[in-house]
């Protein structure tokens, strides 16, 4: 280990692996310190039941990462590095109490047919919006994957107006600005169909009546049906592997199990770090910091030397929590809506929006949710090699989940402390997936139940188990993430750089904030 870098970045997720990866590809020396003892933040994948059983920790999904801007630039060089996806066309679904279900799908009129058979003129919408796609998602993705500056967004915005209109621009800024039910309910007529797509709001915090959550059930359906998703070959840590080995074969450092403790300075700069274990270590040009906003906070001891700017980041607010449940199991579950529902990658248990909404409510409200809503994934249905031939694994998201528990909304659990709670909340929500798949409790033969307080423990940044590092509500998003004049990852600290999901564009496998942050350093 050196004691001197140009860029130390502290914590090795996603966000500070590619910013690494684009520095020390432009000739920096990087240095990157880690608390836990393996790499990846939520991005890892553990034997967590059994020998020969792969399950991904927390992200399963990486059609964000290989859609970035980031794999764009260095996916062929990753690629070499060994990093494998492997494709899932039959993307998610979600099943309903009545025994039917739902799905988008690639297949060029295979999804269409599903929601036919709902509603003809729900088919309609749905052909009326995969012919705009192309062009609305060019504009879409231009936003996300760009720095919330006026100057660069407002050419876009000046572009969309110069080329679409006025009238198209503002009906865009309408839907992005809609809560997800507003969006569904004035598009479709199917309660099915509405569910189906409104349940990707809940893989953030955007339960359906939360303004500005509608382009997430809008852009993954649409990027589903048109791109299909991606997961990682033997699991998503393929990624992480692929850019450690890719910045080691740059000079770059990557040390794990070393937590920062704060940041070094002097006449307001950042100058280094010091580890938990009092070594300091300088950083001649930047130090760049993977946290949440109140470690941010920690690493400079309370003080940035801006008050007005501590205000914010104390006040930054986390969103509910999630609980995961890994199974090892000795089959597939028998989904008794459709025997093709064995080969999604997610299948929901969301059945309407009312009980999004509920389940949001309950988790806000401190209580366990009676029905929370469920993000089943099926890895081994599209990617046979994360387990022993003929074996599977079930990557169970429980959406949404309080950090503190003052009840049950069922009214049944009276412990409220998650070491106890979280295996008689696991049998909940396995009695729930029973239901639709009876037999499954049979097939299990290995489980691990992560709680929001074991999410957090693993990766502070994660606070209460929030799995987006923060609230993606309008009052903290675009120009606000992680607060207003901040979302570049700038601080009043010369040379202190905050990154991570924290920071615009926010949550997921995307990179978008530390690619960004890099590009903004070390030059295009
Ligand atoms: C359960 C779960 C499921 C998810 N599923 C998906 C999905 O399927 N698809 C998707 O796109 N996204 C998903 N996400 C979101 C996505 O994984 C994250 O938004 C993304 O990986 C965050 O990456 P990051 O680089 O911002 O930081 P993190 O992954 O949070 O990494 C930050 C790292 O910094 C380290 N660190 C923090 N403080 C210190 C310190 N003081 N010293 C040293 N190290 C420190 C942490 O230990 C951590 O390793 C999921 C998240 C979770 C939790």
């Amino acid at each position: 280990m050196s004691n001197e870098y140009d860029a130390i970045i502290v914590g090795a997720g996603v966000n500070s692996l590619a910013c690494a990866v684009h520095l020390a590809a432009k000739g920096w020396r990087v240095g990157v310190f880690e608390q836990a003892d393996t790499p990846g933040g939520a991005v890892k994948t553990l034997e967590l039941t059994a020998p020969g059983f792969h399950h991904d920790w927390a992200a399963m999904n990486l059609s964000l990462f290989a859609g970035s801007g980031f794999f764009k630039a260095y996916g062929k060089d990753l690629t070499g590095h060994g990093l494998e996806f492997v494709p899932a066309s039959k993307c998610f679904a979600s099943v309903f109490d009545d025994g039917k279900w739902f799905g988008v799908s690639t297949g060029a009129g295979e999804t269409r047919a599903r929601i036919a058979s709902f509603s003809e003129a729900d088919a309609k919408t749905w052909d009326r919006l995969c012919a705009d796609f192309p062009g609305t998602a060019e504009y879409v993705f231009e936003l996300l994957g760009n720095p919330m500056q006026m100057h660069i967004q407002g050419r876009l915005l000046a572009k969309a107006l110069w080329r679409k209109g006025f009238a198209w621009t503002a009906g865009l800024a309408r839907t992005l600005l809609s809560s997800p039910r507003a969006w569904l309910t004035e598009t479709f007529e199917s309660d099915q169909v509405r569910a189906t797509l409104g349940a990707w709001g809940m893989h953030l915090d955007f339960a359906p009546d939360m303004a500005g959550g509608a382009v997430f059930p809008y852009l993954e359906s649409m990027a589903s049906h048109h791109f299909g998703m991606v997961i990682g070959k033997g699991g998503a840590d393929t990624a992480i592997k692929a850019m450690l080995s890719k910045i080691e074969a740059s000079g770059g450092e990557i040390h794990c199990g070393k937590r920062v403790a704060r940041v070094l300075k002097s006449g307001g700069k950042a100058t280094g770090i010091e580890l938990e274990d009092g070594t300091q270590i300088k950083a001649s040009r930047a130090v760049i910091a993977n946290v949440a906003p109140g470690g941010l906070m920690k690493l400079l001891d309370g003080k940035s030397g801006d008050a007005a700017f501590d205000a914010k980041m104390t006040k930054f607010s986390h969103a509910p929590g999630t609980m995961m449940i890994h199974l090892a199991l000795d089959g597939l579950p028998d989904w008794t809506a459709g025997e093709e529902l064995k080969n999604f990658a997610y299948v929901h248990i969301a059945p309407s929006l009312d009980q999004m909404a509920r389940t949001y409510q309950q988790a806000v409200a401190g209580l366990l949710p009676d029905e929370p809503v469920l993000v089943v994934g099926q890895p081994t249905a599209i990617d046979p090699s994360r387990a022993p031939d003929g074996k599977h694994v079930l990557w169970v998201q429980v959406r949404m989940v309080p950090a503190e528990i003052r009840g049950d909304a069922a009214g049944t659990i009276t412990e409220t402390d998650w070491a106890h709670v979280k295996e008689i909340y696991a049998d909940r929500a396995i009695e729930m997936i029973e239901r639709h798949a009876p037999g499954l409790k049979a097939k299990i033969i290995g489980r691990a139940v992560v709680s929001p307080l074991d999410l957090e423990a693993d990766n502070p940044n994660l606070v209460g188990g929030d799995q987006v590092a923060g609230s993606h509500h309008l009052s903290q998003n675009f120009l606000f993430r992680p607060a207003l004049g901040h979302a570049t990852g700038k601080t009043p600290v010369e040379g202190l750089h905050i990154t991570g999901a924290s920071v615009w564009p926010g949550a997921g496998t995307g990179a978008g904030a530390g690619y960004m942050l890099a590009r903004k350093l070390g030059g295009k």
